[in-house]
C-alpha cells in the first residue's frame, strides 16, 4: 500500500494584473495533478494598503514564516510615487537573499535559439534596491548603491553550492567593476575568494555590457550567471527573451527561513483581463516549489504534461498560439498522467 504524502500548507499571493488569471490556471493544474497542497491566501499590494494601511501586512510575513514556502503571482508597484515595492520588501524582510532563475529552451516554443540552458542567480537584498534615495538639493537626487562583503560572499557561496549540487560546470560573475571599483570591485573580490574553495567549478567574470552582447550573440557560452540585484533584474529579462519571452521563465527567491516562488514577469497590465496571459512561468515556478518541498514526482508529472501540450502545438498568444489562459491550463491538466 502506498501512503499519500501529508498536505503541505503554502502561502498564496494571487497578485495584480495578470496575477489572478495565471494563479487560477496554475491552481487548476496542481489540483488536477493531485498535488498534496493546501493554500493559505494572503492579500498584499494596493488592496492590502486600502484595507489594512500596509501593502505588506505583518500577517502575510507571519504566514510565509510559518509555512516556510509561498507561491506568488506578480504584485504591482506604483511608478515614481506611492508605496515601495512589495516584492522588494518581501525579499528583504524574509532575507530571501538568492533569486534563482533557470532559463531553458522549451521544446515546441518558437525562439531565436535552441539549446539554451542558463541559470541566472541574482543577489536579492541590496545594491540599488536598498531604497536609499534622497534629494540633495532641488534638481539633484542621490540613490545609494549598497554592496556588502557579507551579502556578496553569501550569494557567491550559494551559487557555488548550487552549481555543485546541480552538476553545473561554470559560474560567470557579471559586474561593472571597471567603473564602480569599490562596490562592484567588492562583489567581484568576494566571488573570487569563494571560487577558490571550489576548484572543480570554473569561475570567470565579464563586464555587464559585454556580457549582454555575448548573451545575445551566443548564449551557449554561459552556464551559471551570478549578478548583483539590478544587473540580475535586467539580465533575467534579457535571458527570458532568448527562449521565447517572459511568459515562460520561472523563479525562486530563497532564504534560510523561507522560499517564495514567482515568475520573472511582472503584472503585464497591457494584457490583464484579456485571457492572453501565459501561465507557464508561474506553473514552472510551482514546479520548482514542488521540488523544493520534496514532491518531485508531482513536479515531473506536471512538467511532462506541459511539454506534451506544447508538442501538440497548443500555446498562448505570446508564444505564437491562440489558446487562452484557461484553455491552455485545461489542455495541460488533460495530459497529466
Ligand atoms: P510590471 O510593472 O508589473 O513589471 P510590465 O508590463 O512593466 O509590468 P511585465 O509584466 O514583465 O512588465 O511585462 C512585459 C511584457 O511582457 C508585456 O508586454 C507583457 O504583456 C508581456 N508578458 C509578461 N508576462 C507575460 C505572460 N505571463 N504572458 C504573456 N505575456 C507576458
Amino acid at each position: 500500500m502506498t501512503s499519500q504524502p501529508r498536505e503541505r500548507v503554502v502561502t498564496l499571493i494571487r497578485g495584480d494584473g495578470i496575477g489572478p488569471e495565471v494563479t487560477d490556471a496554475v491552481l487548476a493544474i496542481l489540483d488536477a495533478a493531485g498535488a498534496p497542497l493546501d493554500f493559505e491566501d494572503a492579500v498584499v499590494g494596493r488592496k492590502a494598503e486600502e484595507e489594512e494601511g500596509d501593502p505588506l501586512p505583518a500577517r502575510v510575513i507571519e504566514s510565509i514564516r510559518r509555512n516556510r514556502v509561498a507561491l506568488k503571482a506578480p504584485v504591482g508597484t506604483p511608478i515614481g510615487k506611492g508605496f515601495s515595492s512589495v516584492n522588494v520588501r518581501l525579499r528583504q524582510t524574509l532575507e530571501l537573499f538568492a533569486n534563482l532563475r533557470p532559463v531553458k529552451t522549451v521544446p515546441g516554443i518558437p525562439a531565436r535559439y535552441t539549446g539554451v540552458d542558463l541559470v541566472v542567480i541574482r543577489e536579492n537584498t541590496e545594491d540599488l534596491y536598498s531604497g536609499l534615495e534622497h534629494v540633495v538639493v532641488p534638481g539633484v537626487v542621490e540613490s545609494l548603491k549598497i554592496i556588502t562583503e557579507v551579502a556578496s560572499t553569501r550569494i557567491a557561496r550559494f551559487a557555488f553550492e548550487y552549481a555543485k549540487r546541480e552538476g553545473r560546470r561554470r559560474i560567470t560573475a557579471v559586474h561593472k567593476a571597471n567603473i564602480m571599483k569599490l562596490s562592484d570591485g567588492l562583489f567581484l573580490d568576494c566571488f573570487r575568494r569563494v571560487a577558490a574553495g571550489y576548484p572543480e567549478i570554473a569561475a570567470d567574470d565579464r563586464i555587464v555590457d559585454a556580457a549582454c552582447m555575448r548573451l545575445v550573440l551566443n548564449p551557449d557560452i554561459f552556464d551559471v550567471l551570478l549578478l548583483e540585484n539590478l544587473y540580475g533584474d535586467i539580465v533575467s529579462d534579457l535571458a527570458a527573451g532568448l527562449v521565447g519571452g517572459l511568459g515562460l521563465v520561472p523563479g525562486a527567491n530563497l532564504g534560510r527561513e523561507a522560499a517564495v516562488f514567482e515568475a520573472v514577469h511582472g503584472t503585464a497590465p497591457d494584457i490583464a483581463g484579456t485571457g492572453q496571459a501565459n501561465p507557464t512561468a508561474l506553473l514552472l515556478s510551482a514546479v520548482l516549489m514542488l521540488r523544493h518541498i520534496d514532491l518531485p514526482t508531482y513536479a515531473e508529472t506536471i512538467e511532462r504534461a506541459l511539454l506534451a501540450t506544447f508538442a501538440a502545438g497548443i500555446r498562448t498568444p505570446d508564444v505564437g498560439g491562440t489558446a487562452t489562459t484557461s484553455e491552455f491550463a485545461k489542455e495541460v491538466a488533460r495530459r497529466l498522467t
